[in-house]
């Protein structure tokens, strides 16, 4: 199943497959431009995105029997939230360490 979506300047687009045991892999691309805060001189910048990210979606409690290096992320609707995935993305980017342009040089 593909999909494609648009928040603000982000375009977050990629697929999603079943897998074996209720599982979703989750293919995508985040690219675009998003507002983010130096963390030298707290100056607000453009980042450009050009992430690529995979992981896999559970529907319903997920238990792992053995440690998977791959991120599983459990979502309780059958459905994935992709909205929701994204703006974790999003967050998870924001707190990030970013800096700016000039502090990076
Ligand atoms: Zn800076």
């Amino acid at each position: 199943m593909d999909f494609d979506m648009k928040s603000d300047e982000i375009i977050f687009k990629g697929y999603l497959q079943y897998h074996a045991n209720k599982l979703i892999l989750l293919k995508a691309n985040l690219s675009g431009k998003i507002d983010v805060d130096c963390d030298i001189c707290a100056d607000n910048f453009d980042l450009d995105l050009n992430e690529e990210i995979e992981f896999y979606l559970h529907s319903g409690i997920y238990k792992s029997e053995n440690e998977s290096l791959l991120e599983v992320i459990e979502c309780l609707d059958d459905t994935a939230n992709l909205q929701e995935i994204l703006n974790s993305e999003i967050e998870l980017i924001k707190s990030d360490y970013n800096t700016c342009e000039n502090c990076r040089t």
